[in-house]
């Protein structure tokens, strides 16, 4: 999959209105076509896929352990058992994040995840996808389609920009992240592939600028909890797309403005731990104790 190149959403919302396909199928068809091999292979690949994200879902969610920097741990656990009357956000979405966690702190473990589009940015598509298909009852196919549609989204933002923190700061890889959320939650909710792509622009321009910034160089904080901002993002991109309110930026050009900002953002907060969140009080004294 790594190998398609699309020119642009703008044209693969052309060619899926021509055909009346999704932008999910149009990937499976491209993907076969570069890789000669048949769609029921593109399809197991990606199933195989989700299956690895599911079962580090199920593990994230047993281990109530801490990670080994003492950073992170136990909280896709606390999210799953949190239920109050005064809660403000949707069981799904509380659900998603739950899911996130679960795959971050797995992550943090040292344990088995789908890289996606990075191991820090790895929970919010699949967190995000996995429990609205649960709590929608919707069936393998959709989730598949929606998995390659977000697929979209990152392939577009990899050939045109970035998706490395340490190129493009955290809008690289959680911005991204929260992008292919949004288009494959829109997807899953049948809509068309326009509003697909305008979820993503809405997504990725709330994310625009941030900074990477690990404490102490892990990828755990703020990483795991910026998931849970990408997928609350990306739940909100996708709901305003459905209800009918438009990006005023096209998507192709949200990429083209988070590539400039790649080059304007200074070095120290590129994944260097060097500025920001790492480098308060409070990341200091973390990584003195973690590394003296
Ligand atoms: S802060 Fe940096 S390392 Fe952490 S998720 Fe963002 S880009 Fe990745």
């Amino acid at each position: 999959m790594t190998k398609i190149r699309f020119d642009s959403a703008s044209d693969l919302i052309k060619q899926a209105d021509k055909s009346t396909k999704t932008i999910g199928q149009l990937v499976i068809e491209q993907t076969k076509n570069s890789q000669l091999i048949s769609s029921d292979e593109v399809i197991a690949d990606m199933h195989k896929r989700i299956v690895i994200m599911e079962e580090s879902i199920k593990k994230g969610l047993q281990n109530t352990g801490r990670t080994k920097s003492g950073l992170a741990g136990g909280d896709a656990v606390l999210l799953k058992k949190y239920k109050s009357a005064k809660q403000i956000i949707s069981k799904t979405q509380l659900k998603a994040l739950s899911y996130s966690f679960a795959i971050m702190e797995q992550n943090a473990r040292f344990g088995k995840i789908v890289a996606l589009p990075t191991a820090g940015s790895a929970g919010t598509v699949p967190g995000s996808l996995i429990a609205v298909f649960e709590d929608l009852n919707l069936n393998r196919d959709d989730l598949i389609d929606a998995f390659f549609t977000a697929g979209a989204v990152g392939i577009l933002v990899a050939s045109k920009a970035s998706v490395a923190g340490a190129v493009g700061g955290c809008q690289a890889e959680v911005g991204t992240a929260s992008a292919m959320a949004a288009a494959g939650l829109t997807q899953l909710r049948k809509g068309t592939p326009s509003q697909c792509f305008n979820a993503a622009a809405i997504a990725l321009k709330g994310l625009l600028g941030l900074v990477c910034d690990p404490v102490a160089g892990l990828v755990e904080c703020p990483c795991i909890k910026r998931n849970a901002t990408a997928i609350s993002n990306a739940f909100m991109a996708s709901e305003l797309t459905l209800a009918g309110v438009r990006s005023n930026i096209p998507f192709d050009e949200v990429v083209m403005a988070m590539n400039n900002v790649s080059k304007l953002m200074a070095q120290e907060l590129k994944e260097t731990a060097k500025g920001g969140l790492a480098t308060t009080p409070t990341g200091e004294k973390i990584r003195r104790k973690l590394y003296s």
